[in-house]
């Protein structure tokens, strides 16, 4: 699936990479020989990573809601001459009642999460000239059902909307768009939820226990990679049944 020849020389965008699962992707992706440009709001965290992985991971600063501040990831995509893959990562979760949900809070989610991945959508098929490009937006088991708080989960499902069409206007371009649905994983994005819930729900997994960034990481590769060269607008689900 993601031998070396897969990787070498290829080049990899991922929003919300200082940390979390974009992080732990861009360090696979180094290791095997890919060129990674991780965009992120969180400056020390993203430079850090940078200095950590070398010179083949660049950390530029990126708001992915600022359409202008997609600008800044031209200059490292023209410098490494090719994008073989995006993942629209970046993500916010705050999740509240429908009675608690402002629409403050409410346009924080949509900016992040879902303008956010359509600006990403948008880069992708701007740059896309006889492309060979692999998409793969980060949604969530709150693209699935109804969890996560009413902010969150529009987004979220909106994410996976804008999956299936992208995958079939910019297919013929050479652009495949997936989502993946990550359900409880263990990064700090959870802290978001209350410890007894959180145990409550981890019960609630089949599979009875959280997943780990490498487990969405793999899946990630997989859509990254030439194995999945003909998988186009799926989704899939990396939360251990919950969804089912
Ligand atoms: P995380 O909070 O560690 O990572 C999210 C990253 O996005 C952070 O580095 C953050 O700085 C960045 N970010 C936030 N706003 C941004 C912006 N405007 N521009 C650029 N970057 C921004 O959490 P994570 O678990 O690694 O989340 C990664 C993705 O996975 C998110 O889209 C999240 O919604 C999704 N997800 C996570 C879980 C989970 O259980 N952890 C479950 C389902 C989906």
């Amino acid at each position: 699936m993601s031998d070396r020849e897969d990787w070498q020389d290829r080049t990899v965008v991922i929003t919300g990479g200082a940390r979390g699962q974009g992080a732990a992707l861009a360090v696979k992706l180094v290791a095997r020989g890919c060129r990674v440009i991780v965009g992120d709001v969180r400056e020390d965290e993203g430079r850090a990573l940078a200095d950590r992985l070398g010179a083949r991971c660049e950390f530029v600063v990126l708001d992915v809601a600022e359409p202008a501040s997609w600008q800044t990831l031209k200059a490292p995509v023209a410098r490494a001459g090719r994008l073989d893959g995006l993942v629209n990562n970046a993500g916010i979760f705050d999740p509240r009642a429908i009675l608690d949900t402002d629409v403050g809070l409410f346009q924080r989610h949509m900016a992040v999460n879902q303008l956010g991945t359509f600006l990403g959508l948008k880069f992708a098929a701007e740059l896309a000239d006889g492309a060979d490009l692999s998409v793969v937006n980060i949604s969530s088991i709150s693209g699935l059902r109804g969890t996560g708080g009413v902010a969150y989960t529009g987004t979220k499902w909106a994410v996976r909307g804008m999956t299936k069409m992208a995958a079939a206007e910019l297919a013929e371009h050479g652009i495949r768009v997936n989502s993946v649905h990550p359900g409880l994983i263990d990064t700090k994005m959870i802290d978001a939820i209350d410890p007894e819930k959180l145990a409550r729900r981890t019960q609630q997994i089949p599979m009875r226990r959280r997943g780990s960034e490498d487990e969405v990481v793999d899946v990630v590769l997989f859509l990254l990679s030439s194995a999945s060269r003909y998988v186009n607008g799926a989704e899939i689900a990396v939360d251990g049944g919950l969804s089912v």
